[in-house]
C-alpha cells in the first residue's frame, strides 16, 4: 500500500483527522494555503476526481456532503470557502488518491493560479 493517502485513511500513518467514517476521512493538510485547509477522501483507491461515472454518484455525494460538514465544523460554514479537486498533470494534482480541498478562514482569489 505505497499510496499515502490510503495509509492515512487505514490509520498507518499519522494525519489530523477532523472527520472519520467507513468510506470518508477528512484530515488537515500539511501545507495548508489558508487559515483552513482540510482534505477529504474516500477511504478506498481512487486516482481523481475524472475516475468517479454515474456507478460512484453515492460516494459523490458522501464527499461533498462531508465537506460541507467539517465547513460547519471548522467554523467557516457562514463567512464562505472553496471546495477544489485538482486533476492530473495541469491540474496541478500530486497526490493520485481523490481529495476535495477545503480551504476557508480568508478570502480567496480568483481565477486561481
Ligand atoms: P494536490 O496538489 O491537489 O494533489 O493536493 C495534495 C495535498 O496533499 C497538498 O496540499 C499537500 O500539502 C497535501 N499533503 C501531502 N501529503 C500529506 C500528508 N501526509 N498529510 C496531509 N496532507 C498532505
Ligand atoms: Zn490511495
Amino acid at each position: 500500500m505505497a499510496c499515502i493517502f490510503c495509509q492515512i485513511a487505514a490509520g498507518a500513518i499519522p494525519a489530523q483527522i477532523v472527520y472519520s467514517s467507513s468510506d470518508v476521512t477528512a484530515f488537515l493538510d500539511l501545507n495548508p494555503q489558508a487559515p483552513t485547509h482540510v482534505l477529504v477522501i474516500p477511504n478506498r483507491h481512487i486516482g481523481s476526481i475524472a475516475e468517479l461515472g454515474a456507478t460512484e454518484a453515492e460516494l459523490v455525494g458522501r464527499l461533498v456532503a462531508v465537506a460541507n460538514d467539517v465547513a460547519q465544523q471548522e467554523g467557516i460554514a457562514d463567512s464562505g470557502y472553496r471546495i477544489v479537486a485538482n486533476v492530473g498533470a495541469h491540474g496541478g494534482q500530486t497526490v493520485p488518491h481523490l481529495h476535495l480541498h477545503v480551504l476557508g478562514g480568508r478570502t480567496m482569489t480568483w481565477p486561481p493560479g
